[in-house]
């Protein structure tokens, strides 16, 4: 029997903001992925991959759906769990950092933290390494008299310019959002090439890496009209900062975009050995303490909840209207069962 698209009905999940969410393209990606797991001979992985999110429950509330059950495949590579992780991380930190300036003015310096390029033997090594020289670099005496609160994010990508000196190199960096007082700009401010020294001494390396600041527009407390525009400016830049500092951990479309290279399972394996069941971000002084506070759960374990992106929100469901939708692998659709 065909089906034909006209007969069916195709999810569309549309949020408050009146954006679709991308439940089919994530899907699809995943499932792109999973062929490559497939190929890199990582065959149970693959499997649990191509079966997540096959199916989708939704409660029907008043602004929208609410995601109210789905199984998903928790592995670290996978689209759709990267895009669930991220929302996730994003949503408590925005929690988190709420809260902070609330209880004091602070404001928020964005950090990049870079490493030379890797080859693919070297990057899960070169990640160890990492992690252990942000414990020293935030251990120095300027850090820890400037800094109040961080969060420190992994991003992996990958140069896939095929003219490109460095290709099929790796570039991990850390993102990190770091909250100082204000009067950080006045005493003991720590100047771009001073983090650069910093950061190198911390790494032990021989070169100066790149590293990159960026204050984030601070948010005022007292408002009148003209100021309003502002604040609504400075919020966004906020929220950027978060958002790009939530980012977890590698984008599929440097592994996707070239699928059908030669390349393909052996950047997968490195890719998959590298991340294997590693924590790859951490929270640090009253961020720490905040989201310890808030009760927010742990994204990066194997059980983690990533069907609920906000927790502080909470469906009473028993009565709420509920609607299916599972993942047609002929039409590469949700389809709608109610
Ligand atoms: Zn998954």
């Amino acid at each position: 029997m065909t089906v034909k698209l006209d007969d069916v009905e195709v999810l569309s999940d549309v949020s408050a903001t009146g954006k679709e969410r991308p439940w089919r393209d994530k899907k699809g990606r995943t499932m792109k992925m999973a062929e490559a797991f497939q190929l890199a001979g990582l065959e149970g992985k693959a499997a649990r991959m191509a079966s997540c999110g096959n199916v989708l429950i939704f409660n029907v509330m008043e602004l929208g759906y609410h995601l109210a059950l789905a199984q998903f495949c928790q592995v670290r590579l996978c689209p759709m769990c990267t895009w669930r992780r991220s929302l996730k991380i994003a949503n408590q930190n925005r929690q988190i950092v709420e809260l902070a300036n609330e209880r004091q003015k602070l404001r928020w310096i964005f950090l990049t933290l870079t490493i030379r390029n890797v080859e693919g033997k070297e990057l899960k090594q070169t990640i160890d390494h990492m992690m252990k020289s942000w414990d020293r670099f935030r251990g120095y005496k300027s850090v820890q008299n400037a800094v109040v609160g961080w969060f420190r994010g992994l991003e992996i990508t990958r140069n896939t310019k095929v003219k490109s000196k460095s290709f099929g190199t790796y570039h991990p960096h850390f993102h990190v959002l770091i909250a100082v007082r204000p009067s950080f700009f006045t005493h003991g401010y720590i100047k771009q090439s001073e983090w650069a020294d910093m950061w190198q001494k911390a790494l032990q390396v021989d070169y100066t890496p790149i590293t990159h600041v960026e204050v984030v527009k601070a948010r005022r407390t007292k408002k009148n009209l003209m100021e309003i525009a502002t604040e609504v400016q400075n919020a966004i830049s906020e929220q950027k900062a978060i958002f790009e500092v939530s980012k977890y951990p590698v984008k599929d479309d440097d592994i996707i975009k070239d699928f059908n290279s030669k390349d393909t399972p052996e950047v997968v394996r490195t890719l998959d050995t590298a991340l294997n069941r590693k924590r790859l971000i951490a929270y640090g002084g009253i961020l720490k303490d905040i989201k310890k506070e808030l009760g927010l759960s742990d994204v990066e374990g194997d059980s983690a909840d990533l069907v609920h992106i906000d927790e502080s929100k909470d469906d009473v469901a028993e009565e709420v209207e509920k609607v299916t939708a599972y993942w047609h692998y002929g039409l590469k659709e949700y389809v709608i069962s109610r």
